[in-house]
């Protein structure tokens, strides 16, 4: 029932030429049937326009990687989920490890985002995931059911039965270290039953991303869990082949 998403998480990289580039190898494949999953981009803010125009005439969705805890006003620098869907951003990642750990993202900070983005249309990829040190602890499900619930507390289930879950395992993004499909798929499990506590009905259809290390090679391993809905692609999003081959695992 719950229809696949991969999507691409591009981080800090990208360029008018490259994206350019990257449009125009990407979508006669992801146009019409070809793919038996829903797509999206997200890109650094300041290329969002050249996406929402490169992929006007596709079901390519494009997204945000960030948005600002505020609705306007006196935060330079800051870019709101307001002007977002202005632009016709379709969806915003947030709570990234990367947010959480280099820029000082909350539970409640990210728990505000979600918010702020459900309330002006634009869909959140919220994100959870363990360190390795979490995770020797034996934490995994306590941290990312900690980490979900502050979400579920202040927006309820419907921002991510119209988004996504991510699980990304810290130590496994950009590393090349995977989890094992049978490890991503037990806390999969474990996030949809912190899900069900809210509403049962929603859980079975709220997409639960996996996130880290995924490539054309682990991809249809992973995409074989019955909790595993698709995946959050970081390095293996910036070719358009590389990104398109795990796109045809799902
Ligand atoms: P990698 O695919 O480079 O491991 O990154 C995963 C990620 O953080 C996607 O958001």
């Amino acid at each position: 029932t719950r229809k696949p998403f991969v999507v691409a998480n591009w981080k800090m990289n990208g360029s008018l030429k490259a994206n350019a580039d990257w449009i125009e190898t990407a979508l006669p494949q992801m146009s019409g049937t070809r793919l038996h999953c829903d797509v999206a981009v997200c890109a650094p803010s300041v290329y969002l326009s050249q996406l929402v125009k490169g992929f006007e005439h596709s079901a390519t969705l494009v997204g945000a990687q960030n948005c600002a805890q505020y609705t306007q006003g006196a935060y330079t620098g800051e870019v709101s989920a307001g002007m977002l869907a202005d632009i016709g951003c379709d969806l915003v990642i947030l709570g990234h490890s990367e947010r959480r750990t280099l820029f000082g993202e909350t539970d409640e900070t990210v728990a505000e985002k979600v918010k702020l983005a459900f309330d002006n249309g634009v869909m959140p990829i919220v994100c959870v995931g363990e360190t390795l040190q979490e995770r020797e602890a034996g934490q995994t499900i306590e941290v990312v059911s900690r980490q979900l619930r502050a979400v579920l507390n202040k927006v309820g289930i419907m921002p991510l039965v119209a988004g996504a879950v991510a699980y990304e395992p810290v130590w496994a993004i950009g590393t090349g270290k995977s989890a094992s499909a049978e490890d991503a798929q037990a806390v999969h499990q474990a996030l949809r039953a912190v899900l069900a506590e809210v509403d049962e009905e929603a859980s079975k259809r709220t997409r639960i991303l996996y996130g880290g290390s995924v490539k054309a090679k682990n991809a249809p391993e992973l995409f074989a869990q019955p909790d595993i809905d698709g995946a959050l692609v970081g390095g293996a999003s910036l070719k358009a082949e590389d990104f398109l081959a795990i796109c045809h695992c799902a």
